[in-house]
């Protein structure tokens, strides 16, 4: 029997009818990421998609989940396979975030969401590629090299949780977690053509996630379906005393049968304006049209402040930024370089430690947070947060959901984008506006480009703590398209 390639739950029912064992699923697995992708692999031929393998954990895990399963206590991720994107602490394991600064860096702790998923017998196979500090969109920012997209490998996987993505998509894990600040876990997914979800801000503990931007960060499943997306969320979220800005979601029940043909839709007009791919709207449009046909109602509606969204993000993420990542010294974690006084220790390790693009947001957040251009940047960009902030709570009074696409393109080739970061902040102007108020969305594969046979990813956007109402949407919707 194949055991490669199998959904978490098809994973969990052949482990349950004793099919196989997890041992043996999580050798298929080491095997073929062995043979196929072994992280430091030939870089000509590696998809990329792990940084490192966590083969002697793996198969701990595997053994124990195995005991759990004579013993009859287990549950749906017990013995199942999965990927981590290495800016999640695995006790034990390096967490490198994809930076040189932090390439010898162990986690001391277990992340809350790898204390719980380790709690319910979960196989951790390796730990995924990501753009430095989870900064980018295309994982091309790593400082460990590209992770390609498996369905044509002379593109990028989307980032910044490309590994994680490209793990999934080309059968080297049953799921991953990855981690979406403005987009990262959505977009990777709709290019590699795999559901993702982006909980609400506060619905899945950041302890243990390397920090980006605070106000933003969360982390969310990457998996083959709806469905189970929707095991691993179950089991990742709620209320976490070491994170206080967790809450305890909306009872799941409440959205369980929640249906198509009592929802109501709302198409933002400004999500198909400009610098989008006519093939992209084309396939947005017809899954639009099938959830219309299935009964739901489609209104077209503005966000008249997501234009905005770009440019705010782009202020609030960097000031962030610069002030989360002043704890790389040189003297508290990872890389430290001699020096002739502590000045001098603090830049040379932080000068051959971070890669371009982190520093290039170090430096415009502590710009803008200086004295005399604080008012004039960080400030009015929380005003216009603020805004935003009110253009999707009245949309949420009417609508149960918004559509639109994740991303304006498909995924683009490798080096396309050049050194050119104003067209890579781009790749992210449908997934910010949101993120910036905290709400969750989840990407559910929509078609493919005609020629390039490219997948699309259909954006589906949610009122907060209502994860729940979207998952069930998308499990409805994913059978139609
Ligand atoms: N691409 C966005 C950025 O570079 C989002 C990254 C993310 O979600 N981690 O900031």
């Amino acid at each position: 029997m194949n055991l490669i390639g199998l959904t978490i739950k098809q994973s969990s029912d052949g482990l349950k009818k004793k099919e196989f064992s997890a041992v043996e699923l999580a050798k298929a697995y080491l095997d073929k990421i062995k043979k196929t992708d072994p992280p430091g692999g030939e870089p000509g031929k590696n998809i990329n998609a792990f940084l490192s393998f966590t083969e002697d954990l793996a198969l701990r895990q595997a053994e124990q989940a195995d005991q759990k399963i004579a013993s009859g206590k287990f549950n749906e991720l017990t013995g199942v396979p999965c990927a981590i994107k290495d800016a999640i602490m695995v006790q034990g394991e390096k967490c490198t975030d994809a930076s040189k600064i932090l390439e010898n860096y162990v986690a001391p702790y277990d992340a809350t969401v790898i204390k719980k998923l380790k709690e319910q017998g979960s196989v951790i196979l390796g730990k995924t590629n990501t753009d430095e500090f989870t900064m980018g969109s295309s994982t091309e920012y790593s400082a460990f090299g590209v992770t390609k997209n498996p369905c044509d490998k002379t593109r990028v996987a989307g980032g910044s949780s490309g590994g994680s993505a490209a793990a999934v998509a080309a059968d080297l894990a049953v799921y991953a977690l990855g981690s979406d600040t403005g987009g990262s876990i959505r977009q990777p997914s709709s290019f590699c053509g795999i559901v993702g979800l982006c909980p609400t801000y506060g619905s899945v503990s950041r302890y243990g996630l390397i920090a980006h931007a605070s106000s933003l960060d969360q982390i969310g499943p990457m998996a083959k379906t709806a469905e189970d997306c929707k095991i691993v969320f179950d089991v990742i979220k709620g209320k976490d005393k070491l994170d206080a800005t967790t809450v305890n979601s909306v009872d799941a029940e409440k959205f369980k049968n929640f249906k198509i043909k009592n929802a109501r839709m709302g198409v933002p007009r400004e999500y198909f304006s400009k610098g989008r791919e006519p093939e992209v709207e084309k396939i947005i449009k017809n899954a639009i049209k099938k959830a219309e046909d299935a009964g739901a109602k489609i209104v077209e509606i503005s966000l008249p402040s997501s234009e905005f969204a770009l440019a705010c993000y782009y202020i609030i993420d960097p000031c962030e930024i610069s002030a989360n990542l002043a704890r790389f010294d040189g003297i508290k974690y990872g890389l430290s370089e001699q020096g002739d006084n502590l000045l001098d220790v603090y830049l040379k390790s932080r000068g051959r430690g971070l890669g371009q693009e982190v520093k290039r947001r170090i430096m415009i957040g502590t710009y803008c947070l200086s004295s005399g251009y604080y008012d004039a940047y960080y400030k009015k960009a929380l005003e216009v947060r603020r805004f935003i902030h009110n253009d999707f709570a009245k949309a949420f009074n009417k609508m149960d959901f918004l559509f639109c696409p994740v991303s304006p393109f498909p995924s683009f080739k490798i080096g396309a984008m050049g050194d050119d970061p104003m067209a890579m902040y781009l790749a992210d102007i449908y997934t910010l506006p949101m993120k910036l108020v905290g709400l969750p969305g989840l990407s559910l594969p929509a078609g493919k480009t005609k020629e390039e046979n490219l997948p699309v990813g259909l954006q589906i956007i949610g009122n907060h703590f209502e994860e729940d109402k979207i998952l069930a949407v998308a499990q409805e919707m994913e059978n139609m398209l």
